[in-house]
């Protein structure tokens, strides 16, 4: 299935379906930023590759999307292709692994994973966003991460090469993964997981861990999860939060007053205004406590 693309987006390529000027808002969970150049939503593996090619031979800059819950895009929009994951759901079990490609939502997957009577990963219930994506940044919670229970990746380079990742443990890091900050696409991964005799049991747990975020108030409003990654001395949100900034407003953008490395969105707002206040709360903390804030969201775009 492809997805809906807004009315503006002019069809360039039939064959492979890539679109001119898409607007990106609507595929992010912030809901702000403003069009790729181009913007294919790929459904098979030949189908990547060939747009791959097509990227290359036009030596465009190349982003991949998944859920587009941990990103902020440029109201300046991103430059090149952007290639939209979604559509790469299929999965299979060879027990005891459970192999998806990297569009699957991380919560279907531990559906389909408790369904076929494999556990491990309940403690991520209720995180948003696709496989490729936690992969991607290590995701994390609840004391769990995904690396723990990966076996292995397939991935493809930009020049389309498919190879295969065994995970090691040193290669994985608090929100890091041998992919962050490379242009290696994940494509499908595999996780090893224990298996499970009563998959019910298995599902109440996953059930939990998204009513703790539902109750937390996580899916009020739009976010992308925590701004910052936690400092080596304590919660990023407690620093924020002593600084002064639990409820802080800016341009429509606004520090959660429920979990203070939340921005959620109450109104209208701008990506830039997101981005300005992040940088207020960096400089608040660091002035407050000399403790320098890492963004976790990753800023995609003409920043
Ligand atoms: C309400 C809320 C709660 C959250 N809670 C948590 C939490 O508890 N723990 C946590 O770790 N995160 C959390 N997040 C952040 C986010 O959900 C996770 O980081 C998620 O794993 C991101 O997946 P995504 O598909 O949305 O990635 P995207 O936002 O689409 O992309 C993130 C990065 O991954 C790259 N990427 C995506 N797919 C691929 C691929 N196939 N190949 C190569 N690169 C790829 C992108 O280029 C980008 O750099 C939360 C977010 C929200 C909105």
């Amino acid at each position: 299935m492809y997805l809906t693309i807004s009315n503006g987006a002019e069809k360039i390529n039939k064959g492979l379906k890539i679109l001119k000027n898409v607007p990106l808002a609507p595929l992010t969970s912030f809901g702000t930023g403003g069009k790729a150049d181009y913007l294919a939503t790929v459904t098979t593996f030949q189908q990547l590759k060939e747009t791959l090619a097509w990227a290359n031979e036009r030596q465009l800059p190349l982003t991949l999307l998944g859920g587009g819950t941990n990103v902020l895009i440029s109201d300046r929009g991103v430059e090149g292709l952007v290639i939209v994951t979604t559509a790469l759901t299929a999965h299979y079990v060879q027990n005891p692994l459970f192999v998806c490609q990297a569009g699957l939502p991380l919560d279907t997957a531990i559906d389909l994973m408790n369904d076929n009577y494999l556990c491990g990963l309940e403690p991520l219930g209720g995180l948003p966003g696709s496989v490729g994506g936690a992969v991607y940044g290590n995701a994390s919670a609840n004391g769990e991460s995904i690396a723990s229970h990966i076996e292995w990746i397939d991935y493809l380079s930009r020049e389309g090469q498919l190879s295969r990742y065994y995970r090691r443990d040193d290669d994985f890091s608090y929100k890091k993964s041998p992919f962050s900050d490379t242009e290696k696409i994940i494509w499908e991964v595999a996780f090893h997981l224990k298996p499970c005799h009563d998959p019910s049991k298995m599902r109440v747990l996953k059930e939990e861990s998204r009513a703790k975020r539902k109750a937390r108030g996580q899916y009020d409003y739009p976010s992308a999860g925590c701004i910052f990654k936690n400092p080596s001395e304590g919660p990023a949100g407690y620093f924020i939060e002593q600084a002064g900034f639990k409820g802080y407003s800016l341009g429509g953008a606004t520090v959660s007053s429920k979990h203070a490395n939340f921005v959620i969105i109450k109104g209208e707002t701008t990506s830039q205004a997101i981005y300005d206040l992040t940088l207020l709360v960096e400089k608040g903390v660091l002035e407050r406590f000399g403790i320098p804030l890492e963004r976790e969201i990753r800023l995609v775009g003409r920043w």
